[in-house]
C-alpha cells in the first residue's frame, strides 16, 4: 500500500492550492479527486463569469490573466488545469474516496480504485454535490434540476426558476435573453441583498418592466408535469410550467465529514471544528481547507479567501513533522 506525507481530498481550486503547496515544501503527497480537474468549476454554468477578479483567483501567485477583469468559466478551467499540467501535480482523477480510517497516528484511506496510507489528511471537498431539496411532490421528476447549464435548452420555454441568490438570478437573466418566459418564485419579499451589486439593478428592471415575472413571499407546493402550484401572500396559485430550475444552493457532504470524525456544531449552521491558526480539525493530522470550512454558511468562505488556508495547513504540517523527528 502506498504511503504519503499529505493525502488531499478534492481537486478543487482549494485542494490543487494544497497539493502545490505540498509540493513545494518537498512533502510526499497525492490528491484524490472523485471528477475531472476542479469539477465542481467544469459543472457550473457553461457562460457563467466569476464576481472576483482574475488576480484574485490567482494560487501561488501564478498570474492568472482573463479576457476581462472578472474571468469566465473556460479561463477559470484553463488556469486551474494549466496549474496541475505545467507543475505535473500528484493528481488522481475520477477516484472517490469513500472511507477514512485512522489508527496508530495513520490514516487509512479506500477510494473506489486503491487503498493508501498516509499521515495527514487535507479535506477539501466544497459544497457543489448536494443540492439543497426543497420537498415537494413532483421535485424528482425529469423536467426539475438543481444544476443551471445552459439557456439554449429552455428557449421558448416556460421556466420557473426558484432563488432569490446570484445563480437564479443570473440564470433568469440569462434564459429571459435567450427567449424563454421566466418566473422567478421568490421566498422573501426582494431580490436576494447579496446579489453581485452590477447584476441587482438588471433584475429589478427587467422585473419592473414586466419582461421576467417574480412571485414574491412564494412557495412552490407541488410541481405538476405541466404546472406549479405555488403559494402567495393572496392563496394558492397554480401557473403553466414546462421547466424548474431550483437553484436553492447547495450543502457540503456532512456525513462524509461526520464519518472521519469530525464534530459538526449542534445548530443549524453545522460548523466543523478546526483550530482557525491551523485549520487542523479535532482530529489531529486531519485538516480542513476552502469552502467546507463553513458549513452550511456556504457563501462564507471561497476561493478568494480560503486559498490561504494551503500555505497555513502545509506549515502547520511542516511544524508537527519537525516536532516528530
Ligand atoms: C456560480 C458560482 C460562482 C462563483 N464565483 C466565485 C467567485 O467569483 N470568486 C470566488 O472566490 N468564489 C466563487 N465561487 C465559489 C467557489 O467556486 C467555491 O468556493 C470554490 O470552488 C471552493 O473551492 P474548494 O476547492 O473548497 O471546493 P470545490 O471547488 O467544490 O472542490 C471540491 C472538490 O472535491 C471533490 N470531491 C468531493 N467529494 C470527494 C470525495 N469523496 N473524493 C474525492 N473528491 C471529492 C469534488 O468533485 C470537487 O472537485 C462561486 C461559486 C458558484 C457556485
Amino acid at each position: 500500500m502506498s504511503h504519503f506525507d499529505v493525502i488531499i481530498i478534492g481537486g478543487g481550486p482549494i485542494g490543487i492550492a494544497c497539493g502545490l503547496e505540498a509540493k513545494k515544501n518537498g512533502l510526499n503527497y497525492l490528491i484524490l479527486e472523485k471528477g475531472a480537474i476542479v469539477n465542481s468549476l467544469f459543472n457550473y454554468p457553461i457562460n457563467m463569469q466569476f464576481f472576483s477578479s482574475s488576480e484574485k483567483l490567482e494560487i501561488d501567485g501564478i498570474p492568472f490573466i482573463s479576457k476581462e477583469a472578472k474571468p469566465k468559466r473556460n479561463e477559470a478551467l484553463e488556469y486551474y488545469r494549466r496549474i496541475v499540467t505545467s507543475n505535473e501535480l500528484n493528481i488522481h482523477l475520477f477516484e472517490r474516496v469513500e472511507k477514512v480510517q485512522k489508527d496508530n497516528n495513520l490514516f487509512t484511506i479506500d477510494s473506489s480504485k486503491a487503498s493508501y496510507t498516509s499521515t495527514n489528511i487535507i479535506v477539501a471537498t466544497g459544497f457543489y454535490d448536494i443540492p439543497n431539496l426543497i420537498g415537494v411532490p413532483g421535485e424528482e421528476l425529469p423536467k426539475v434540476s438543481h444544476y443551471y447549464k445552459d439557456p439554449h435548452f429552455y428557449a421558448s420555454q416556460k421556466l420557473a426558476v426558484i432563488g432569490a441568490s446570484n445563480s437564479a438570478i443570473d440564470a433568469a437573466l440569462e434564459c429571459w435573453r435567450k427567449g424563454s418566459e421566466v418566473t422567478l418564485i421568490i421566498r422573501g419579499p426582494e431580490v436576494g441583498q447579496r446579489v453581485k451589486y452590477w447584476v441587482r439593478p438588471d433584475i429589478i428592471n427587467r422585473i419592473e418592466e414586466g419582461s421576467i415575472k417574480a412571485l414574491y413571499n412564494a412557495e412552490v407546493k407541488e410541481i405538476k408535469e405541466g404546472s406549479l402550484i405555488v403559494s402567495i401572500n393572496e392563496g394558492d396559485i397554480e401557473i403553466e410550467n414546462d421547466f424548474v430550475l431550483a437553484l436553492t444552493g447547495y450543502m457540503p457532504n456532512f456525513n462524509f465529514l461526520e464519518n472521519l470524525g469530525v464534530s459538526l456544531s449542534p445548530d443549524e449552521k453545522r460548523l466543523p471544528e478546526y483550530n482557525p491558526e491551523t485549520m487542523e480539525s479535532n482530529i489531529e493530522g486531519l485538516y480542513l481547507a476552502g469552502v467546507i470550512c463553513g458549513g452550511m454558511e456556504t457563501h462564507k468562505w471561497f476561493i478568494e479567501n480560503s486559498r490561504i488556508h494551503a500555505p497555513i495547513i502545509i506549515n502547520s504540517i511542516l511544524k508537527r513533522s519537525e516536532a516528530v523527528n
